[in-house]
């Protein structure tokens, strides 16, 4: 990266929960402020016009706002669930903005927005659908297969996507002779601008439709349940999502079909934690155990394996599982690792017997650390002032 990218919420002057209604008036505002119309040959306008614009582009989109949470500017640098920004058209961007713009420019917008309509009736892809699906711990580390459920538009066999009523054809739109669009001369707060806007008769189409298919209701589609089968790769993360290509719903005009968009929702485990590749866990070792030195056993998501406990290991030990973390989604031989953190317990319930074997054990060790040896060489503790009680050994 060149340059230092502005994080967008500061972009557009809002704060990290701004609604969508909050987003669209601070880059309403900024919008009209740098237009390059408003501001002709102003370089300075220009650029803080387009950065506004991507700002926009980015958090308007609630999937986008979300990697951007998640990641920052990296989640469009390309690689995982991100996508290349800087091989992005703006035509592409300012293509959905048709409704800030029908309302600040009178439905005018000469630069850019006009670009995107002119191909109006042209082929479009189709709308993605996107689709959660649930996900235990291990099914997430090891992959597994998974059915969803989607309502997807499917082409009217009975009008073969024409819309019109079996018998008839769609009349070419006599407002604007097919083409989708027509040529308005309009005066706004900029001048008098001539733009291209959707023909209001065939909404874009080129096409009318008098008679209009039963079955569709001259939609051309029809709704139908379906059920995908989708293949989740070992190593996949809570957030992340599996595109679909090509399943979505139908392209307009001869368009290519959307995609499906299923992201992974992951349970948590009761025993383990996940970091990206890696695992965390907490297993208790006895004192005697860790003073010794001695095999345990540990659970890791391949199951039971044994480690052997070094003598002399302190609690809260951590210790290194080697490859025994969360397989790479892209590398299926990478696996990250497993971290055990060894907790000694201390016993609190005691026979006799062992309370006897405890305190020879002590004497003998002479590990004193802060025992008390004489009363009165100290304050008296907390326990024995409250029950008034004579302080002795
Ligand atoms: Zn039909
Ligand atoms: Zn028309």
């Amino acid at each position: 990266m060149a340059e230092q990218k502005r994080d967008y919420y500061e972009v557009l002057g809002v704060d990290k929960n701004a609604s969508d209604e909050d987003l669209k008036k601070a880059y309403r505002a900024l919008a009209k402020k740098y237009h390059p119309d408003a501001n002709p040959g102003d370089k300075t306008a220009e650029a803080k016009f387009k950065e506004a614009s991507e700002a926009y582009a980015v958090l308007s989109d609630a999937e986008k706002r979300r990697q951007y949470d998640q990641f920052g500017h990296s989640a469009f640098e390309g690689g995982a669930g991100g996508f290349d920004y800087s091989n992005m058209d703006f035509s592409d961007i300012f293509g959905g903005f048709g409704d800030i713009f029908g309302d600040l420019f009178g439905g005018a917008f000469g630069g850019y927005g006009s670009r995107t309509r002119g191909a109006s009736n042209g082929p479009m892809k189709g709308a993605n659908i996107r689709t959660t699906v649930r996900l235990t711990f291990l099914e997430a580390v090891f992959g597994c297969e998974k059915k969803v459920d989607l309502t997807v538009q499917e082409t009217c066999t009975k009008c073969n996507g024409t819309g019109a009523k079996a018998g008839t054809q769609p009349e070419t739109c006599s407002t604007c002779g097919g083409r989708g669009q027509v040529v308005r001369t309009r005066q706004s707060m900029l001048g008098v601008v001539r733009t291209t806007e959707v023909c209001p008769d065939c909404r874009g189409k080129g096409k009318i439709i008098r008679d209009k298919c039963p079955d569709c209701n001259g939609n051309g589609f029809i709704p139908m349940k379906k059920t995908y089968s989708v293949k989740v790769p070992a190593g996949i993360d809570d957030g992340q999502a599996i595109n679909l290509p090509g399943l979505g719903d139908p392209g307009v005009n001869g368009g290519p079909r959307g995609d499906v968009r299923v992201e992974c929702i992951v349970a948590p485990h009761e025993e383990f934690e996940r970091d990206g590749m890696d695992i965390y866990s907490v297993v208790p070792i006895s004192f005697a155990v860790a003073a010794l030195g001695g095999p345990i056993y540990v659970n890791t998501v391949d199951g039971k394996v044994v480690y052997d406990v070094k003598a002399g290991t302190q609690t809260n030990s951590r210790i290194r599982l080697k490859g025994k973390g969360v397989p790479s989604w892209r590398n299926k031989d990478l696996r990250g690792n497993h971290y055990v953190t060894l907790v000694v317990q201390t016993p609190d319930k005691l026979s006799p017997e062992a309370k006897e074997h405890l305190k020879a054990f002590d004497a003998l060790t002479g590990d004193t650390l802060h025992t008390v040896e004489k009363s009165g060489d100290a304050e008296a503790p907390a326990s024995a002032k409250k029950k008034g009680k004579k302080w002795k050994l």
